[in-house]
């Protein structure tokens, strides 16, 4: 149990401090409690606690899609607001539906997602996502989806630092199922650019140059999903995109625009589909029936300026960069620890994977992540891979403290 917290560290309930070694659930960037943050929420709710956003406005919000679209890479020059990643998916896979409908392909209804993805929890993001046990009590999930294969792979890929240099080619799997199900009946392709989740898996060099190729030939849109990956995560520019120099039409985020405080999401798209759907009709229309009530909400818009604000005036996505090879050097020096079968690493996300327990697949993991929190250090784990992703303020001393202490765990567990 988490009471308190504030910079790197949390307070757990029976009052010892814990390196937070995850900025939470990956959305903590700027550190805990940040005072610009919460002063800037509490004068929001004191001034416009709510405004609707169906034909209706506040100004906040179309500034922080402003401040948004001055980190996207062109064309990605317009935003739709949503409450979490999961509805940020959902919502970036309706619009691709909807986009080649208002064109006039409406045949194109499939989604292409990939093995390991992970897309959130609603029925369109499960559908895409593959990650068996997020799916298996659900049914049958979203009719025409399918999966390219995923790209981790230890026998050509261990121990690799950034991206690694093998399996671009499995990139071409995606001309395969266009090649099955036929381009006319393919809406979008959808990946994280670094699979998160399901354990920090870098995409090989050229793969999503690759994919972006291939989907721009046939007609498909390519949808980002940086949940994860937006707001510094790989050190230097705001979002992966940028960093792999690959830019998709959709581009879906949440976790780290309000640092974790408020609820929010966000999806940006490219002029292109933007125009395709306001430039039809008469005005009063309605283009995308889609929206959540609390899209663009006044108090979450707050939070994310502040948030931004932060991420600009301390030059985090910079600092995640300067730190990065510290906490490379830090994560590879586990190599030798007992378990470690794989380490791999970029800006300020890091994979450690443990042999799996014979019989007992996950255990092992789980028990690292039990003590490290006994002794002060949050980790999270998935599988037998422990994720690292710290807050973008962290010190060099907490480096050390994080995988010193994930070093003596390792020598421990069984
Ligand atoms: N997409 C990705 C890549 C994610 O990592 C996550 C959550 O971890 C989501 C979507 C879902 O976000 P949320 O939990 O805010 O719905």
């Amino acid at each position: 149990m988490l009471v308190e917290a504030e910079g790197m560290f949390y307070r757990a309930q029976d009052g010892h401090s814990v390196l937070d070694a995850t900025s939470g659930l990956w959305c903590v960037n700027a550190g805990h409690a940040r005072k610009q943050i919460t002063e800037a929420v509490h004068k929001q709710l004191a001034t416009l606690d709510y405004a609707p956003s169906f034909q209706m406005g506040h100004p906040l919000a179309f500034e922080t899609a402003s401040r948004l679209v001055e980190l996207l890479p062109a064309p990605l020059s317009h935003v739709f607001f949503t409450n979490s990643g999961s509805e940020s998916v959902d919502t970036a896979l309706k619009i691709a539906l909807a986009y080649h409908r208002v064109r006039g392909e409406a045949s194109r209804t499939r989604f292409i997602g990939r093995e390991r993805g992970y897309h959130g929890v609603g029925f369109g993001g499960m559908s895409v996502g593959g990650i068996g046990n997020n799916r298996k009590q659900f049914g049958t999930l979203l009719p025409g989806v399918d999966h390219l294969p995923h790209t981790h792979n230890l026998q050509h890929n261990a121990f690799t630092k950034g991206q690694p240099a093998w399996g671009a080619h499995l990139a071409d799997e995606l001309e395969r199922l266009v090649a099955l199900h036929d381009a006319s009946t393919i809406a979008a392709v959808i990946v994280e650019p670094m699979a998160g989740s399901t354990g920090v898996l870098l995409p090989p060099k050229g793969y999503l140059e690759r994919l972006r190729e291939i989907c721009t030939r046939h007609g498909i849109l390519l949808i980002f999903d940086e949940v994860i990956t937006g707001f510094g995560r790989l050190g230097d520019v705001a979002f992966a995109a940028e960093k792999f120099g690959v830019t998709p039409d959709i581009l879906t985020m949440a976790k780290g625009l309000t640092n974790g405080v408020i609820p929010m999401g966000a999806v940006a798209v490219s002029d292109t589909i933007h125009d395709e759907f306001m430039s039809r009709g008469d005005a009063a229309a309605i283009e995308l029936f889609h929206g959540y009530t609390y899209s663009g909400h006044p108090v979450a818009c707050a939070a994310a300026l502040a948030s931004l604000a932060i991420y600009r005036d301390e030059k985090l996505f910079a600092r995640a960069e300067e730190m990065a090879p510290a906490f490379e050097r830090a994560a590879h020096a586990l190599r030798d620890a007992p378990h470690v079968i794989d380490i791999r690493s970029m800006g300020l996300v890091a994979g450690i994977e443990l042999a799996p327990r014979p019989g007992a697949p996950g255990k092992r993991a789980y028990e690292t992540f039990v003590t490290c929190f006994e002794r002060g250090v949050l980790i999270r784990v998935t599988g037998d891979i422990i994720a690292i992703s710290p807050p973008l303020i962290l010190s060099e001393e907490n480096i050390d403290q994080m995988f010193s202490t994930i070093l003596d765990v390792l020598q421990t567990v069984s």
